[in-house]
């Protein structure tokens, strides 16, 4: 098969590597479409990290058709449009038995340590493929992982109807949060971001402010629009060196609760004080698994199909397999491209 692999730093070319080998109880898949992710441009930026992908082919983000089932698989057919959910944990320890699967010391990525969805065929366990209803398009399937985020965002805060909401952030992660805090009920939900791209997009999902950091300070308005009293909930989308982190510290109420799902490049001060004085929560939200009886990935495909959530909006590029290299470089330069999701249809 044909697949987008690692040439040189920062740079990638179309190969022709073996096909996946099928083994039991996995599905083989035809992909039609594979978002780039914000932990894809990591490994594309350092050569050391992808001596740990496998076959060098990443895209944990994908949907494509069933083209093949292995021994052992009955409730999955080829033919079958499905969406990928990459985390894959060992189904024994203590993490995943509570269903917290994304916690597990063993846990395993669909496009790292498995050949990925930058390539014509990818495969993986049948439970992990998620059959898509026909209003959704693959190019949706493949944010849902986005948008997985975003539901447990909602699950770890506890974003409900009473709450004012702020995502520092537009990339897909923190435009997944607003649109699942919509969803949620949040009676005031605010977006930040330099971009007028994301802000448009926010704008689709229902946001009742957007904020451009690059002409306001976002402090100053998130405190206009609560009298004041700053926001019950921030959820931090941005991480690297973004001054994001303490941004959020100071726009969040008395009481309320701070999240964050940027990865930092340096440690973030804290100061331990404001937050015991205040009784600040810090929320770490990493990743997804399950809520309740349901997956995150469950939740957020049945949000797109029912109209709730805002997927194919994000996709601002495409690009076919044979052009890799571009669709990476865009993803990469984002104040040059503008792009928000890059999309690879192989
Ligand atoms: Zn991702
Ligand atoms: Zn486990």
């Amino acid at each position: 098969m044909k697949a987008g692999v690692y040439v040189s730093p920062g740079k990638l070319g179309v190969k022709e590597v073996p096909d996946p080998v099928l083994e039991r109880g996995e599905v083989l898949i035809r992909v039609r479409a594979a978002g780039i992710c914000g932990s894809d441009m990591n490994t594309y930026r350092d050569l050391s990290r992808f001596r740990g992908v496998a076959d060098r082919v990443l895209g944990h983000e994908l949907a494509g058709d069933i083209v093949a089932v292995g021994e052992g698989v009955e409730d999955r057919q080829v033919g079958q449009r499905v969406g990928i959910e990459p985390l894959m944990g060992c189904s024994r320890c203590d993490r995943c038995l509570t269903g917290d699967y994304h916690l597990c010391p063993e846990l395993k990525h669909i496009g790292f340590a498995w050949s990925g969805g930058f390539a014509e065929l990818s495969k993986a366990p049948a439970e992990k493929a998620y059959p898509l209803p026909d209003n959704v398009s693959y190019e949706a399937a493949a944010i849902l992982d986005c948008l997985a985020c975003g539901v447990h965002a909602i699950h770890r805060l506890d974003i409900g109807v009473p709450d004012s909401v702020v995502v520092l952030g537009g990339g897909a992660i923190g435009l997944s949060v607003l649109s699942c805090a919509k969803w949620a009920g949040a009676r005031f939900a605010a977006l930040s971001d330099p971009l007028s791209d994301a802000r448009e997009i926010a704008d689709k999902a229902g946001a009742d402010l957007t904020i451009d950091p690059g002409q306001d300070d976002p402090v100053g308005r998130v405190m206009d629009a609560t009298g004041g009293k700053g926001a019950d909930v921030v959820v931090e989308a941005v991480g690297g060196r973004a001054p994001t982190f303490e941004q959020g510290m100071q726009m969040v109420k008395r009481g309320g609760r701070l999240g964050y799902q940027g990865f930092f490049s340096e440690p973030q001060a804290v100061d331990t004080r404001k937050l015991l004085t205040s009784e600040i929560t810090i929320v770490p939200i990493f990743s997804y698994a399950r809520w309740g009886t349901a997956t995150e990935y469950q939740i957020a495909l049945d949000g797109v199909s029912q109209g709730r959530l805002i997927a194919d909006a994000m996709v601002t590029h495409r690009f076919p397999l044979e052009e890799i290299d571009d669709a990476f470089k865009a993803a990469a330069d984002k104040d040059t491209s503008r792009a928000v999701k890059v999309i690879v249809n192989p």
